[in-house]
């Protein structure tokens, strides 16, 4: 018999196994505690489950995680892990510690197809969609090498990959560490960050996590040039999904927008910005590129990037610059990439 992989499995379906081994429901609920919330795979030292299912417990199930090829740590505290999945690939994930919270930001895919052209990873096609126990095991491992003390609070999929082109690994990988039995995590510390797949979007308001859009252009003309997904999905409908979003769900959205010297950073573009968003509840985080090889954009000065925000607060925009982490690691937005031998990573905006 194939064994199921353990970390693939919501509770629901962990009980299911559980009681078609011929075991009581409730030892499903038991496994959860002793895996996820306690963190142990230590059998020996589950004493509330028998001997012999203890022991059995192997041949069953496969616990097996992504392995950790290499943990970066970066003077700033972010810390960026490199797993390995496999025929040579990796991706990564990165803890960001800011003042009362723990922040992972997870990866959903290796490679991604949507080719956004800031992004290191998008410079990658797509090679393959992550598994579930692939997405929970990111999140497993990077707790069990916290101290006691620390705790992950809050989840971000804006890692390597576009979560709604894996919409059933992502959402099922949510449900599972979601689970009171298990890691516990918030919905509304989840965050999933998109390109912009309008069709798949009321899925994040089914699943009654927080929504991120990556926008980074006023209008349709720019953003399909840096981000080809507005072609097929422009502006009009993306707006629109978003707001349908905020009705239904009373959440607000977060816009992030990356500035490109040149060609997003203007007086002119942050006017355009507030005037596109401001039918939809939202907060807007301006995002100064990190800069990467061949990308072929460059961070604005800091002048220049002041300027912006300062236009946009004047406007009555609730705008907010995002802290800057992890660049000397590479772990910065749009820096992580999917090579085993690199050092970089990149992430979705
Ligand atoms: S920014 Fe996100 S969606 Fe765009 S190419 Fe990079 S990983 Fe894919």
């Amino acid at each position: 018999m194939q064994k199921q992989r353990f970390f693939d499995l919501t509770l629901p379906e962990l009980t299911q196994a559980v009681k078609a081994l011929g075991k009581p429901g409730f030892r499903a609920q038991q496994l959860y505690r002793w895996i996820y919330s306690l963190q142990t795979q230590d059998f020996a030292q589950m004493t509330n489950l028998s001997k012999d299912f203890r022991s059995e417990m192997p041949t069953l199930f496969d616990f097996t995680l992504p392995e950790i090829l290499k943990v970066h740590k970066s003077v700033d505290g972010t810390t960026k892990f490199l797993f390995n999945v496999g025929s040579n690939k990796s991706v990564e994930a990165v803890i960001i510690p800011s003042r009362d919270r723990l922040t992972l930001c997870i990866s959903s895919e290796v490679g991604c197809n949507m080719a956004c052209k800031f992004c290191y990873t998008g410079k990658q096609k797509l090679q393959r969609k992550l598994e579930t126990w692939e997405i929970v095991g990111q999140f497993v491992q990077a707790a069990r090498t916290l101290t006691p003390d620390q705790r992950l609070t809050n989840i971000v999929f804006m890692g390597m990959g576009e979560p709604l082109d894996n919409c059933e690994a992502v959402f099922k990988s949510i449900e599972i560490l979601h689970s009171t039995w298990g890691y516990n995590v918030s919905r509304k510390r989840v965050t999933i960050s998109t390109s912009g797949i309008v069709p798949m979007m009321p899925k994040i308001t089914e699943a009654g996590v927080r929504m991120a859009v990556s926008l980074n252009g006023v209008n349709d003309q720019v953003r399909s040039e840096i981000m080809p997904i507005n072609r097929k999905w422009p502006l009009a409908e993306l707006l629109e999904a978003c707001r349908e979003h905020c009705r239904v769900s009373g959440d607000k959205v977060t816009f992030e927008y990356v500035l490109l010297k040149g060609v997003t950073d203007s007086l002119e573009d942050a006017k355009a910005l507030y005037h596109l968003t401001k039918s939809v509840p939202c907060k807007i985080n301006i995002i100064p590129f990190n800069e990467h090889p061949g990308s072929g954009f460059y961070r604005p000065a800091e002048e220049t990037i002041v300027r912006f925000q300062n236009e946009m607060i004047r406007l009555g925009a609730h705008v907010l610059r995002r802290k800057t982490m992890g660049r000397d690691i590479y772990a910065a937005c749009g820096q992580l990439t999917t090579a085993a031998s690199s050092t970089q990573t990149q992430a979705s905006l």
